[in-house]
């Protein structure tokens, strides 16, 4: 088990490929994945804004060690 570690994720854009954020996961960030995906690729929007994993797949996630 991860003791106090900091988990964290790279987020990175599939169609732009840039890297939005690194962040701890939370809905705030679903958000701001779907804002970006708005404006980078509109047609591939979740049409379901409560979906986050229609969301997420569009984007890579890659776990990071961070520190507090
Ligand atoms: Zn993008």
């Amino acid at each position: 088990m991860a003791n106090k570690k900091a988990l964290r994720f790279l987020v990175s854009c599939r169609h732009c490929l840039r890297p939005i954020m690194t962040v701890a996961w939370s809905a705030g960030e679903i958000l701001h994945l779907r804002q970006h995906l708005e404006k980078c690729a509109p047609h591939e929007v979740p049409a379901d804004a409560a979906s986050a994993e229609e969301t997420v797949r569009h984007f890579r996630v890659i776990p990071v060690e961070g520190r507090a």
